[in-house]
């Protein structure tokens, strides 16, 4: 038996801490089986415009209950499912499970709510990813305009042939794709051009920048780089989005450089399923900022 102890610490009961390798093998042998098992499951995430807060998508975020660990964060299995070929089941059942959130609150009354749902690089790289999406689709009932794949450059995807057939094939479908913690990975603004993207979500260690006890001289470059991407998504047409926005005062940092969408704690965090429907009629009424 194994027992979670601290941040990042996965503690045999015998009280044994287990190091890197032995929790990177107990984790991976478990997510084998977390999916049939239930172990999975999803929350959402509004993201707003602003100033107004009105919730114009919600992100499906996965969490996994692990039976002795508690509660694992995607941060920590994600790379596991990548690693060892479990991301594409993992990302099917992921798409599957929002769809059906989304027909959900569709029907309840939030039609203008779109479904974002992040896929993982290596998914793009697959035969038939564009199929699947558009099988999902249809059996969902939930229309494509009103999903947007999210997608991070954590490896470097230009001139992956499989990756741009991935890609057409669901812009062809009229599924969105937004561009994910822009500024971290390998997407540069250069990359806007030939990635057809709709989004571009900026990262949230931008945001964290923008105000509290930070250095000037990278205040002013946060700042400098955002209001350049504002101006750059105006430009080409696309939505911004600022991530982790977590204080009134980051807003309005925010807003006064220009940006128009945000996604963050002061809105709302990830929610469960059960809790959406209040929440997307709370959030139609009031205004945090
Ligand atoms: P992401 O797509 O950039 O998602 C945003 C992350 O920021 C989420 O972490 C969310 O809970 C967190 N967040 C939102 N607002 C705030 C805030 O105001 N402050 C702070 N400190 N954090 C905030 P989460 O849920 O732990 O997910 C982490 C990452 O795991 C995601 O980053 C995404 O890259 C990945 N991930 C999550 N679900 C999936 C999935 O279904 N498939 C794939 N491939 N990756 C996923
Ligand atoms: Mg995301
Ligand atoms: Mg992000
Ligand atoms: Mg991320």
């Amino acid at each position: 038996a194994v027992k979670r102890s601290g941040k990042n610490g996965f503690r045999l009961y015998s009280g044994h801490l287990l190091d890197q390798d032995e929790r990177r093998q107990v984790l991976e042998r478990d997510l084998r089986h977390a999916l049939e098992r239930g172990e999975l499951f999803l929350e959402f995430q509004p993201i707003c415009t602003v100033p107004d807060g009105r919730p114009v998508c919600l992100e499906a975020l996965v969490r996994w209950r692990h039976p002795e660990f508690g509660l694992v964060r995607p941060d920590v299995f994600i790379p596991i499912a990548e690693e060892c070929g479990l991301i594409t089941s993992l990302g099917e059942w992921v798409l599957e499970d929002a769809l059906r959130a989304a027909g959900r609150w569709r029907a309840a009354g939030f039609g203008e709510v779109r479904l974002a749902v992040n896929v993982s690089p290596l998914q793009l790289m697959q035969p038939h990813f564009a199929e699947m999406v558009g099988r999902e689709l249809g059996r969902s009932g939930v229309p494509a305009a009103a999903l947007e794949l999210e997608v991070t450059e954590g490896i470097d995807l230009r001139g992956r042939l499989q990756v741009s057939h991935s890609v057409d094939g669901v812009r062809a479908l009229g599924v969105g794709l937004s561009l994910d913690d822009f500024g971290t990975g390998f997407a540069s603004l250069s990359r806007l051009n030939d990635l057809p993207v709709g989004v571009v979500k900026i990262d949230r260690v931008f945001v964290m920048d923008l105000t509290g006890d930070v250095e000037r001289t990278r205040r002013r470059y946060v700042r400098t780089l955002i209001a350049a991407m504002v101006a750059v998504a105006g430009t080409l047409g696309l939505d911004l989005v600022a991530e982790g926005v977590e204080t009134p005062e980051q807003a309005r940092e925010l807003i006064a450089l220009g940006c128009t969408r945000a996604q963050g704690f002061l809105y709302a965090p990830p929610l469960p399923e059960a809790e959406l429907l209040t929440a997307l009629t709370r959030m139609t009424q009031s205004n945090p900022v």
